[in-house]
């Protein structure tokens, strides 16, 4: 739909309307990787050589359509990476006050899927998110990514772990192989059910 610097200055957030779902997560957690997934749509989402770079956030307008082929427009909003240590003082300016700017006023999002490397764990970052959507009322849904990268017997106990470190339950997928791509894209789906007739 389009890319946008910021609410007043350049390119602004689109007008509300349909709703909307936020992705967030450090750089490199696989954020484009999975939008691209869940959008079927590969290369849509441009993944950058320079994580530190991704400074806009992206709108990308879909249709859903339901069982009486009735369509609904939604909106998969990609908020700019964090954590990229060559930016973190710029960061500082840019990234918090644009994305809880965003979490805090958008009125038309329905959820914010907070992204995590299953790996990796939650830091900082991610603890200090998780509190800053639950505080503003926002309905969280929490991924464990690159679940294709640990072996098998360990990606419960990664996600448990994340489970325990967050206080929230966990979804693990892999936007490379598409494993649990289907359970989110449900639980994207309960998000944007008010406003299905
Ligand atoms: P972003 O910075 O969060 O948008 O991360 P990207 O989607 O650009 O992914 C960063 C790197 O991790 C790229 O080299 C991807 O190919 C790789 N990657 C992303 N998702 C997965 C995944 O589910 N499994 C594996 N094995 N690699 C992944």
């Amino acid at each position: 739909m389009l890319s946008a610097t910021g609410p007043k200055d350049g390119v602004g957030w689109p007008t509300e309307g349909p709703p909307e779902v936020a992705f967030i997560g450090r750089s490199n957690v696989g954020k484009s990787t999975l939008l691209s997934s869940l959008m079927g749509r590969k290369g849509l989402v441009r993944i950058s050589a320079d994580p530190g770079r991704t400074r806009l956030i992206n709108f990308f307008e879909l249709t859903l359509f339901d069982d009486a082929n009735v369509p609904h427009p939604i909106r998969l909003v990609d908020l700019p990476g964090y954590g990229y240590a060559k930016v973190s003082k710029e960061e500082k300016k840019t990234f918090r006050p644009i994305v809880q700017r965003f979490l805090e006023d958008r009125t038309a999002l329905c959820a914010a899927v907070l992204l995590v490397d299953l790996r990796r764990g939650a830091e900082i970052e991610e603890t200090e998110l998780a509190h800053f959507m639950r505080d503003h009322g926002r309905r969280v849904v929490l991924v464990g990514t690159k679940a294709d990268k640990l072996p098998k017997h360990e990606r419960k106990p990664a996600a448990e772990k994340l489970a325990k470190q967050l206080e929230h339950r966990v979804l693990v997928v892999s936007g490379e192989t598409g494993a649990g791509l289907p359970e989110l894209w449900k639980r994207l789906l309960v998000a944007f059910a008010p406003t299905k007739p």
